[in-house]
């Protein structure tokens, strides 16, 4: 048999595999199966012993889970949404990111590092990952919230400053080592980067707007769906390569922007939304890579060193972001939302601290650090997340001017009420048909126009993905008569009926489901009645047309 070489086979093969083992354990253990993907990455790192893969392609393979996930949050993004929130995420992030550097350019400082290297090593711990933070968000269903777009328009403003000093670095370094440079060079070197990516937003906003989504309905028209997807796919792809080539913008700006664009139509929004399976087992990947940098020898070596790392990236950079958010008057909610979603560091430290080393302005002990701090931030971050979001929802109530919603503070007490789960097309014609009859309704809800809506309607709400228990909890299903659950996904919807049938074994439990496998699903854990979309709309289209036979 020939031999094979085929690393980039081996790489993605090794990578889900284990991803995938190591994940459903930490689900059994009851940890983050985030934990679980970077421990694969530790296990076929080439730093420890046995099988290895090559973490340069792994790396490549993350950056693709990098830019389909931020082409994904672009899709929900309006340019309006980054306006509204540009006010506040600019000297927000600029702060952040000052306050970090200086902090770790002070422990670089102890540890007798020159002060260009401390400041590059602090500018790698200012700066969040993308992936770490949007995949929090979106567990959580925050990142359609307000806060949600304001923790999307901070990371933006991150983005834009590494881009800067990732051009800038090497001017910096011949600076520091022979003073011969003029200085005009780096403003000039600013200023064409800064004018570059101006290039590119614009030309976006000018030529792509009418030119993507052009291109989608075009696609759509074809009737093809494999060629809308592939149109996706190398949209997505496609902006955020020549984005980064041609315009030195990253893959995960270029592709945000691509996604803003796309998503100017709702329709093509949605549809586009569908053709994205791919991205959620790139990101998985993303994490796999993570552990694969790992060096376990930082640990003997410098555990205190690494130790003060991680207080910085964890403790320091959620205090100050949680600090800058309270003085725009922001609520609580928002300003821990925020701060648990800074509170870790990934690809674009991965980057700083790579270049600074390429460069000879940071010693190699600055890189273990920066990769031991990632990782272990990465994995503490569901839990600062849990303990943050936690203090969170108690206060569902105002984000900023009333943007959210009214939650009473305490569980719902009313007896025999009604738990109504989703308030968008289905919930909300059966919850206004309660109310109606009189019923007291809890809603449980995450998208603000439902809470809204459900609010006009005289429902108690609360916000949250109705999946997690401590929200579920809320509703008080222990002393409710029945339980709607609206939502259209089979495997969350799952989730709530089956918490929901532990709580109460008497609760008439009703569910929505678009697939004969979600009915019986439903149906195993407990709902009384599923019923399956798509079979009522054929119901009601017989009907009306006559087919009783000739
Ligand atoms: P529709 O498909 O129009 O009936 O909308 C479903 C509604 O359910 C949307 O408004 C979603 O925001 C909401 N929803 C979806 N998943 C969840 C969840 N896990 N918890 C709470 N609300 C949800």
């Amino acid at each position: 048999m020939p031999e094979h070489h085929t690393p980039l086979i081996a790489t993605i093969a090794a990578g889900l595999a284990l991803a995938y083992a190591f994940g459903l354990l930490a689900h059994r253990l009851r940890i983050q199966p985030l934990a679980g993907y970077v421990l694969a990455g530790v296990v076929v790192s080439p730093s420890t012993p046995g099988f290895s893969t090559d973490s340069a392609l792994a790396g490549e393979l993350a950056e693709i889970g990098v830019i389909l996930l931020m082409f994904g949050v672009g899709l929900h993004f309006s340019l309006r949404d980054l306006m509204a929130v540009a006010r506040m995420v600019v000297p927000g992030a600029l702060v952040q990111i000052v306050v970090a550097t200086l902090m770790g350019a002070g422990l670089g400082h102890l540890l007798g590092w020159s002060w260009t290297a401390g400041l590059v090593f602090g500018l790698a711990l200012s700066v969040a990952s993308t992936v770490v933070m949007v995949r929090a968000f979106q567990e959580r269903h925050m990142l359609d919230t307000e806060r949600g777009r304001f923790a999307v328009g901070w990371l933006v403003v991150e983005d834009l400053v590494t881009i800067l000093t990732l051009v800038m670095l090497p001017t910096i370094a011949m600076m520091a080592t022979d003073g011969a440079v003029p200085p005009g060079r780096l403003a000039f070197q600013l200023l064409v980067t800064l004018v570059k990516v101006g290039i590119f937003v614009t030309g976006m906003l000018l030529v792509g707007r009418r030119v993507i989504p052009w291109l989608m309905h075009y696609t759509a028209h074809t009737g093809s769906r494999e060629l809308f997807r592939l149109a996706v796919y190398a949209l997505a792809i496609g902006v955020a390569f020549g984005a980064a080539k041609l315009f030195d913008v990253s893959f995960a700006l270029g592709a945000f922007f691509a996604g803003v664009v796309m998503g100017e139509s709702t329709l093509s929004q949605q549809a586009t939304e569908e053709a994205l399976p791919l991205r959620d087992a790139f990101a998985v990947l993303f994490f796999v890579s993570v552990g694969m940098l790992l060096n376990p020898e930082v640990i003997v070596d410098a555990p205190l060193a690494l130790a003060a790392t991680v207080v910085i990236i964890v403790g320091v950079k959620a205090a100050v972001s949680w600090a800058i958010v309270r003085t725009f008057k922001l609520g609580d909610p928002a300003a821990l939302a925020v701060a648990a979603g800074r509170a870790q560091i990934g690809e674009f430290s991965f980057v700083l601290i790579g270049l600074g080393l390429e460069l000879g302005m940071v010693p190699p002990l600055a890189r273990d650090l920066v990769l031991g701090g990632a990782i272990i931030s990465i994995v503490l971050n569901p839990l600062v997340f849990a303990l943050l979001v936690k203090r969170m929802q108690p206060e569902s109530a105002p984000f900023a001017s009333g943007e959210q919603v009214i939650a009473a503070p305490t569980p719902a007490q009313q007896p025999r009420h009604d738990v109504l789960i989703g308030y968008g097309r289905v919930g909300s014609l059966v919850g206004a048909a309660l109310r109606r009859s009189g019923a007291e309704l809890v809603v449980i809800e995450t998208n603000e126009d439902g809470l809204e809506k459900a609010r006009r309607d005289g429902a108690e709400v609360f916000v949250g993905n109705a999946a997690d228990p401590e929200i579920l909890a809320q509703a008080n299903l222990a002393a409710a008569r029945r339980l709607f659950v609206t939502i259209p996904e089979a495997f969350e919807a799952g989730q709530v009926v089956e918490q929901a049938r532990a709580i109460n074994p008497l609760l008439e439990i009703l569910a929505r489901a678009h697939s004969d496998a979600a009915v019986e699903h439903l149906e195993r854990l407990g709902a009384n009645l599923v019923v399956l979309g798509e079979r009522e709309i054929a119901e009601r289209m017989l009907e009306r047309a006559d087919t009783a036979p000739a």
